[in-house]
C-alpha cells in the first residue's frame, strides 16, 4: 500500500529509533505523515535529510562526525520544548518549518512559514511563536519573530 511505503520512507529519515518512537507516542509522526506529500518525502531522501533530536533551538547543522549525511537538527529537547509548548501541533509546526527551509531555502523565514500555513498549521505556528517570545526562549529573536507573526496574521 502507498501509505505504508510513505511511512517506511519517512521512518528511514530517523537514525535514532527511540526518537521516532517518542514522536509516534505523541502523535507527532502521524501529523507529519499526513501533512507531507509523497514527493516531498522523496525529496527528503534525495537530499539525504535526517531527523534527530537536539537540545538547542531548531536549526539545520552539518555535524562533522556524521560523514555523508546532511543532518537536520530539530526542536526536540524532550523535557523542554514539549513541556514549554504543551501542544503537539505546535511541535509539529517546528518540524514543518524546518522542512519548509529544506524545500525553499534557508535564508527566508517567510517561505518556511508559508509552508507550515499551507499544511493547515497557521494558527498553531502563531501561538508557538508568541509563546516562544513570551518565555524568552533562545532562538526567538524579538524583532524577527514579531515580523513573522505579523506576516502570518495577514494570511
Ligand atoms: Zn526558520
Amino acid at each position: 500500500m502507498k501509505k505504508e511505503l510513505n511511512t517506511q520512507k519517512f521512518e528511514s529519515r530517523f537514525l535514532n529509533n527511540s526518537f521516532l518512537e517518542f514522536l509516534y507516542d505523541k502523535n507527532i509522526c502521524i501529523k507529519l505523515l499526513l501533512a507531507l506529500k509523497e514527493n516531498e518525502i522523496d525529496k527528503l531522501i534525495e537530499k539525504n535529510i535526517y531527523f534527530d533530536k537536539t537540545y538547542s533551538p531548531p536549526s539545520i547543522t552539518e555535524p562533522v562526525d556524521v560523514p555523508k549525511h546532511n543532518f537536520l537538527d530539530l526542536v526536540t529537547s524532550t523535557n523542554n520544548y514539549f513541556d514549554i509548548f504543551s501542544s503537539y501541533e505546535i511541535v509539529a509546526c517546528f518540524f514543518l518549518h524546518e522542512i519548509g527551509h529544506i524545500f525553499f531555502g534557508y535564508d527566508n523565514e517567510h517561505f518556511a512559514d508559508n509552508f507550515v500555513v499551507s499544511r493547515g498549521y497557521g494558527a498553531y505556528i502563531v501561538s508557538g511563536l508568541e509563546k516562544g517570545l513570551k518565555e524568552g526562549l533562545i532562538g526567538f529573536n524579538k524583532e524577527a519573530v514579531e515580523k513573522r507573526i505579523i506576516s502570518l496574521q495577514k494570511k
